[in-house]
């Protein structure tokens, strides 16, 4: 294929040998022409509906994809695939249909069982501007593209024994239901550009010279990245222009996809590590134009060895020779097999935000994570968004804080995705939902089911149960094709816990989680001494003779009669029903006689009995955690399995006995179980106040960042000089 920079333009020819590995006979093969997306006329342009994103939790892909007429479409040019031949191998035309995204080419000859099939096609297109998932980016100060250039080529659609052919159009939301295919791809850029591709490159020694190749040997030994392009020589590429074109053969085995980027604007570095001590090497690689300095040199290539080790250690180490991160547009990212386009990009001063720097770090662990979940465990992205983006997103939440235990993660923790629990039902779908018909996407098919797995990780199954059931689906079904029961079957099969409820509760419900500690209740054991009896009857008949009549009257010192006149007193005036006779004690002694040894211990021992009384009231059952603080202020965690509920969903009473009197119950102290209101989880209740503002601050422009800041305070701008890279 080539990429025509000066027309932004792909002009591509592709061989494909179709293997027949199903019982079946096929009549037809089904291939995917998804840059018809931007046709005039596409379902995706005529199905959309609204005009904003209505919660702005959408993800960016979805964001950006506008109308297919929308954001950088040139109106002067025509969009989708120009289909210029499809051919058998020996170059007689095959019959084809081609409707919207999808394209059935007819076979001279049922393909019959372990049969295969060689055909040819020839197309053209005009990319598009970057609209999430590919494209390109120019940048008007230096007049160049970056491209990142993915579905360019008609690619097979799945056969499976689920759904037969999957040719479910694409409508830009879901991504690709895909087969796992080798790869050999001749890629024809401007002799100025440098490529990065799925796979690996075959020629460098065409297409490098001799100081790059020097140095690509260098980091082939390197435990750090090494420069192979230099942010100078890019520069000045970006001045230059091409003298002729050169063409880079990558090839790739056994890979479901394959994508490429290519630039003139491009810095390369890269090493080659041992990333699992096996002795096997792997090259981490990351492209980048200037703009994404200091972050992208200083970070992505290690953020990419990084994620293969932490994914790597909880799945299957990673089988490909190569993983690498290319800075696409500024936010965002999107991911393809061994490589990935992500955003994070510093100002043009070279300051930047925490926020960009770990929006930055989080999406390369997530685009590269991606290789781990669908590109290996190849599960169908256009039916099922949450099986790669859940699976990833948690992955991803536990190699950021393998990163950094204080890293600022945006999904993951229970409490963060409270406020979509809480959302209007009209919002809301089950994470068993297709991707391409949840209104809220990101929340849904990201976080909640990245949140699912953390409870169930953390507060359901425990570390080590879930680790190794889900070390067990991912090796089950690396380069295979799993569907939703297959991640839900090996989960309990691995660890032994029946996790039905929860899948139904988090999986296929909208319900949320709101426990609610509704009553507590004391009890002691009535210890029949009748000196402890005696002494609390008393007390408790003071506490009820302490009447404001009583006070008055006592501080009125007018006498009563019997006060006056001892002759109106008898045996009752002076006795007192509360003093123990010695017959009491031993009818005592007698009674605990006949107790065991442990009854004995109990009766005397002044323990408290409580009954607690729990609410379901979020519908969405969970285990329950709950913490007892005692009134000489040490306290206590006791935890309940969801199996608490299984009598009655709405409301369980549980007896706890203590040794120390409680004097505050709280439900979910640590904050683990998404619950969507705290002020019902404590007992008694505290109160919360509500915080009123005074007056409003209004912020008119952006502040500047925390980097800017302390610049500004560091250097007066007269003396001020030139940014150093
Ligand atoms: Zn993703």
């Amino acid at each position: 294929m080539e990429l025509d920079d000066a027309n932004q333009k792909i002009i591509g020819s592709e061989t494909v040998t179709y293997f027949n590995n199903s019982p079946d006979e096929l009549k037809y093969i089904w291939l995917q022409l998804d840059q018809n997306l931007f046709q005039k006329g596409s379902i995706s342009s005529l199905s959309q509906t609204g005009a904003i994103n209505p919660a702005g939790m959408s993800s960016g892909a979805v964001q950006n994809l506008g109308t297919p007429r929308g954001i950088g479409l040139s109106k002067e040019k025509e969009y989708g695939y120009n289909i210029t031949s499809v051919r058998d191998k020996a170059g007689k035309p095959l019959k084809y249909t081609i409707n919207q995204t999808m394209m059935r080419i007819e076979l001279p000859a049922p393909l019959r069982t372990g049969q295969n099939y060689s055909f040819n096609v020839d197309w053209n297109y005009n990319i598009t501007e970057y609209y999430g998932r590919s494209g390109y980016e120019f940048f008007p100060k230096d007049g160049n593209y970056n491209y990142f250039i993915a579905h360019w080529f008609p690619r097979l659609a799945a056969y499976d024994d689920v759904s037969g052919w999957q040719n479910k159009q694409f409508l830009g939301g879901s991504e690709f239901t895909l087969i796992f295919g080798n790869y050999k791809v001749a890629i024809t850029t401007p002799n100025d550009h440098i490529v990065a591709a799925t796979g690996e490159c075959q020629n460098y020694k065409q297409v490098l010279n001799a100081t790059q190749l020097r140095r690509l040997d260098q980091a082939s030994r390197s435990k750090t990245p090494v420069v192979i392009v230099t942010q100078a020589e890019a520069e000045a590429a970006e001045k230059g222009k091409p003298s002729g074109k050169k063409t880079w053969i990558y090839t790739a085995q056994n890979v479901r996809d394959f994508a490429f980027a290519s630039s003139r604007k491009f810095i390369w570095d890269a090493m080659q590590t041992d990333v699992y001590g096996d002795g096997r090497k792997i090259w981490s690689m990351s492209y980048y134009p200037k703009e994404g300095n200091p972050l992208w040199g200083q970070y992505s290539t290690r953020v990419v060895e990084h994620t293969l080790k932490s994914y790597g250690n909880r799945t299957f180490k990673y089988p490909y020779p190569v993983a690498i991160s290319c800075h696409g547009t500024p936010g965002g990212g999107m991911e393809y097999p061994m490589i990935s386009f992500n955003g994070g990009r510093p100002e043009p001063d070279g300051t930047y935000s925490e926020q960009v720097k770990a929006g930055m770090i989080g999406v390369i662990i997530h685009e590269v994570g991606h290789n781990f979940f669908p590109m290996i465990v190849n599960s169908d992205e256009r039916q099922w968004t949450w099986m790669d983006e859940g699976l990833n997103t948690f992955c991803q939440y536990l190699a950021e804080k393998e990163w950094d235990y204080n890293f600022p993660s945006r999904r993951g923790e229970p409490q963060y995705i409270v406020d979509y629990m809480k959302a209007d039902k009209s919002l809301l779908s089950p994470i068993m939902t297709s991707g391409e018909n949840v209104i809220l996407l990101g929340p849904n098919a990201y976080a909640k089911p990245a949140t699912a797995l953390n409870i169930l990780r953390e507060t359901v199954m425990g570390r080590e149960l879930f680790d190794y059931a889900f070390k067990e689906y991912a090796n089950r079904w690396k380069f295979k094709s799993p569907t939703p029961a297959d991640f839900f079957r090996t989960m309990e099969d691995a660890s032994g816990v029946d996790l039905d409820w929860f899948w139904r509760g988090w999986f296929y419900g909208t319900e949320p989680v709101d426990q609610d500690l509704a009553q507590v209740e004391w009890f002691q054991v009535n210890s029949m001494n009748p000196d402890v009896v005696k002494a609390e009857a008393r007390a408790e008949a003071q506490r009820r003779a302490n009447t404001v009549s009583k006070q008055r009257d006592a501080a009125s010192k007018s006498e009563t009669v019997v006060a006056k006149d001892s002759s109106m007193r008898d045996f009752y005036n002076s006795y007192d029903p509360y003093t123990v006779t010695d017959a009491e004690r031993k009818r005592y002694q007698d009674y605990l006689a006949t107790l065991s040894p442990e009854e004995r211990k109990l009766a005397e021992s002044n323990a408290n009995f409580y009954t607690v009384t729990l609410k379901n009231k979020g519908g969405l059952v969970m285990p329950v955690v709950i913490r007892m603080e005692f009134e000489d202020g040490t306290d206590s965690v006791a935890r309940f399995p969801a199996e608490i509920w299984r009598f009655n969903a709405g409301q369980v009473r549980k007896v706890i006995a203590t040794d120390k009197k409680v004097v505050q119950w709280t439900l979910d102290p640590f904050q683990e179980i998404a619950d969507i209101d705290s002020e019902n989880n404590s007992f008694p209740r505290r109160s919360q106040p509500s915080r009123f503002q005074l007056f409003k601050q209004q912020q008119a422009t952006r502040p500047k960042n925390p980097m800017q800041q302390q610049k500004e305070a560091t250097q007066p701008p007269a003396t001020q000089g030139g940014r150093k890279n």
